[in-house]
């Protein structure tokens, strides 16, 4: 969507092919953070964040396994994303603040005002209506048409009656994200998530992935991911990881902590689908859960009931089956270790952070898969490269149809790695199309 605005406000006609009745995706399943360094409204909140230090987070997060270069490539244009969604699209985005998502060192995520990505993706549509770009939903595309230099000519697509159209085009742009709604994939090249509950979108069958290496693309991080381990079990609501980084704890059925929270929580998922029966426990009390109280996601699991509170620890251990006295010294070390600011034996500090203190909260939880993050390498415009060296021609991708920014496993992924290489990628690839398109005529 994001490509097509670019290329449409340069006055080049873009068309998006959309397999579903309504453009929704991943996207508008998700909490619609986007990272910018940079931005119009971080200065305006006076922090001090560059292209360099968010570069800097990204490659510490994956420990140095990810494509630097194109990291910065991306990093350097993601301010830029924010202020063009902003102020030149009119989206009503503001920065998130009151805490840092695990792994980034300055506040530079961006939302909608409910913190949705329904509310993101309607005002995307409504951009791309305003602009004029043609969006034919109800069209799979299942082919790509392909000269012998490589050159996208077409495509073929798949209506809902059967029959199968074609579209020429003289430039694509993959747009398709990842596998993660194939489970056979899964399986086959994420294995550790075997016991993940999917929660992404089913329409991601792994297009892209097919179609770029069939025709000979530089391919990386197949097993990189964004994994989470707040998924609420039996409700398949997100509880979203705010609650933990402020000082939230995960327990285990036996009412122990069994890992460094602080990680991440795609980390941190594969350590709960660990656990006996495949759930945790996510313990926190009522300064997190007024820090929760911004996101809807959050407002859903209170209505749908699977938030449980108690004015005791002994009321949380009666009403979640917990194990009483295990509980209770769990929390209690954690009391403990915010005074001393000691990191505990999983290496997580508590440092600065409040005890938890009643009333207490629960949720139950489980690890999920959202989306995943390999596919082929791209430049920091979107053109896909060959892995003979050198590009092709007129094939562009970004999200998660292209290798993100997290390394190879689920380890890797930070918040809003997933939007951002969307919405920058997506930007930058109508940009660069526009300035090709316009050179060459
Ligand atoms: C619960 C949740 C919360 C999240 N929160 C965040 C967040 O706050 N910040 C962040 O950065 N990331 C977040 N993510 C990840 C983020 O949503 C994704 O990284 C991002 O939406 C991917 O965008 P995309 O455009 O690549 O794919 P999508 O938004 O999934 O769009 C792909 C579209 O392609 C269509 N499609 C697929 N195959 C075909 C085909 N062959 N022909 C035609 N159409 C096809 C699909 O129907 C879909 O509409 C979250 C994810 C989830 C699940």
């Amino acid at each position: 969507m994001t490509a097509a605005i670019a290329l449409q406000r340069a006055g080049i006609d873009a068309v998006v092919f959309e397999r579903d009745a309504s453009p929704m995706g991943t996207t508008a399943m998700s909490t619609g953070l986007i990272p910018g360094a940079g931005s119009r409204l971080q200065k305006s909140k006076g922090i001090d964040d560059s292209a360099e230090i968010f570069a800097l987070d990204i490659v510490a997060k994956t420990k140095g396994q990810c494509d630097a270069d194109f990291v910065r490539g991306l990093t350097k244009a993601s301010g830029r994303t924010i202020d063009w969604l902003a102020d030149d699209l009119g989206l009503d985005l503001s920065l998130v603040e009151g805490f840092l998502y695990p792994g980034h060192s300055r506040l530079r995520m961006h939302g909608m005002p409910s913190r949705s990505g329904a509310e993101l993706m309607g005002a995307l549509s409504r951009a791309a209506e305003a602009c004029g770009v043609s969006v034919l939903t109800r069209s799979l595309v299942e082919d790509l048409i392909v000269d012998d230099e490589d050159r996208v000519l077409g495509m073929t697509l798949r209506r809902p009656d059967g029959a199968l159209e074609t579209y020429g085009c003289d430039f694509a742009i993959l747009a398709c994200c990842g596998f993660a709604g194939n489970p056979d994939l899964v399986k086959e090249l994420i294995p550790e998530l075997t016991h993940a509950t999917f929660y992404g979108h089913p329409g991601n069958k792994g297009d892209a992935m097919r179609w770029t290496r069939d025709l000979g693309a530089a391919m990386a991080d197949i097993g990189g991911y964004q994994g989470h381990a707040g998924l609420a079990v039996g409700h398949g609501i997100p509880i979203l990881w705010p609650l933990i980084a402020e000082g939230g704890i995960q327990v285990n059925a036996e009412g122990n902590r069994f890992a460094d929270e602080s990680r991440g929580y795609s980390d941190q998922a594969v350590d709960v689908l660990a656990q006996t029966g495949h759930f945790a426990w996510s313990v926190f009390d009522e300064q997190r859960h007024r820090v929760m109280l911004q996101f809807a996601d959050y407002k859903d699991a209170m209505a749908a009931g699977c938030i449980i509170t108690s004015d005791s620890i002994e009321g949380l251990a009666q009403a979640t089956a917990l194990p009483h006295h295990a509980l209770m010294q769990t929390v209690t070390e954690t009391h403990d270790l915010c005074r001393s600011g000691r990191p505990d034996r999983f290496g997580r500090s508590f440092a600065g952070k409040a005890p938890l203190e009643a009333p207490f909260y629960a949720v139950k939880v489980t690890g999920a898969l959202f989306h995943t993050q390999g596919g082929c390498q791209v430049t920091a415009a979107g053109q896909v490269r060959r892995a003979s060296g050198g590009l092709f021609p007129n094939l562009y991708a970004g999200g998660g149809a292209a290798r993100g920014v997290s390394g190879p496993g689920g380890w890797g992924y930070i918040a809003g790695n997933g939007l951002m290489t969307a919405t920058t990628l997506g930007r930058s690839a109508g940009e660069a199309i526009a300035a090709a398109i316009k050179s060459s005529s």
